[in-house]
């Protein structure tokens, strides 16, 4: 069985044996040191060079997007939304379920974001910019350049959901003047679902402890992560084996040569399998894809009826799609503990199943 996913991904054996070696309890120094020190380190790969600021939680990727919008925005704020897919519209979603005052700009699938669809709304007030750098339904990848110009030329707080591109894409939350970054343990950390980390500039930590607005669920209440986490605490029971489990991602990159290796190799297996999917005439998206990811399109048969024969047929995992684009791709992960080879057997058994499916309507 191979995961090409992107979330939960193919973990590293030393990973996904983290958890048999037992943890200490999570109410101890040690353990809040073991915190601070693996914090620290993830917070220098994010480009949150103050080492402050970061905090985790138990809880999923959807459950930080929604605190954040709790915590960091309030009812003064004139939020943006850029909206090209499923994780955009989440974002939409949210923001209105929270009664806040948010613009969605709307974007195709497959559409190229650019400069002409932000020109509408400069200098009209806008206070926040929220995105999806990488938009994991489309496979789009957004230019953190200019949209980090943009809030800049606007005084925008801007909030980033860097969940499925950091760790495969180059990321520098102060390099680009990001206010807020969100991740989540299962994608380009390579670990278990289940944590979620928070990196917040110096200002937004102020805008949250200045805020009237009174975050409506104690549980998602930033002020209590960031008053405990020099300690290495968290107000509540955290994701403990996570911690472990992060701490030996970190381990494998620096045994890997550094953040730049690993993201090399990542980059290396994309652009091998998009080599090679060109060579077999499959139709690859115009627009600028992320290293984590490469969508395949396909018009005469649903990509949906190939990743069910890749899964029953082959025991290859692939990221389905939801809703409009169901039918139309097939999005291959290259992050995680696979190879070149991997990805040679995984473009033999991809062509296989097209096959199988052309016949099958034929
Ligand atoms: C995976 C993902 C999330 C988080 O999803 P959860 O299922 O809530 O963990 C959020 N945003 C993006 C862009 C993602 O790819």
């Amino acid at each position: 069985m191979t995961l090409f996913t992107c979330g939960p991904v193919q973990m590293y054996k030393s990973t996904m044996n983290v958890r048999n070696n037992g943890y200490i309890h999570f109410r101890t120094d040690e353990y809040g040191d073991i915190v601070k020190t693996t914090l620290a380190r993830l917070s220098e790969l994010i480009g949150n060079h103050r080492k402050f600021g970061t905090i985790y939680l138990a809880s999923s990727g959807t459950a930080v997007m929604e605190a954040t919008i709790e915590n960091c925005i309030s009812d003064l704020d004139k939020c943006l939304v850029i909206n090209g897919g499923g994780f955009g519209r989440r974002f939409c979603e949210l923001l209105k379920y929270h009664q806040k005052n948010y613009t969605s700009v709307d974007i195709k699938w497959n559409e190229k974001l650019t400069e002409e669809h932000l020109k509408p709304y400069e200098d009209k007030g806008y206070t926040a910019l929220f995105v999806n750098i990488h938009e994991t339904t489309s496979g789009q990848l957004y230019d953190k350049k200019m949209l980090s110009d943009f809030c800049k030329r606007n005084g925008m707080y801007f909030i980033v959901d860097a969940m499925s591109s950091f760790m495969a894409d180059e990321y520098d939350m102060d390099k680009y003047g990001i206010d807020v970054t969100l991740i989540t343990s299962q994608k380009g950390l390579c670990c278990s679902p289940g944590m979620a980390v928070v990196s917040l500039s110096e200002r937004m930590i102020e805008k949250i402890y200045s805020e009237k607005n009174r975050v409506t669920s104690k549980y998602f209440d930033y002020k209590d992560y960031l008053d405990n986490i020099d300690r290495g605490q968290t107000p509540y029971t955290p994701p403990v084996f996570m911690i472990y489990e992060v701490r030996d991602v970190l381990n494998l990159i620096e045994e890997k040569g550094g953040l730049d290796a690993w993201l090399n190799d990542i980059k290396h297996k994309g652009e091998f399998f998009r080599k090679r999917a060109e060579a077999i005439d499959l139709k690859l998206p115009d627009y600028p894809v992320s290293n984590m990811l490469t969508p395949v399109i396909f018009d005469d048969i649903s990509a949906y009826d190939v990743i069910q024969v890749l899964k029953n047929e082959y025991s290859i995992y692939v990221n389905p799609c939801g809703g409009e684009l169901a039918s139309k791709l097939v999005r291959i992960s290259h992050i995680g503990d696979t190879t070149t080879t991997d990805i040679e057997d995984l473009m033999e058994k991809l062509v296989l199943s097209i096959n199988q499916v052309r016949k099958q309507i034929r």
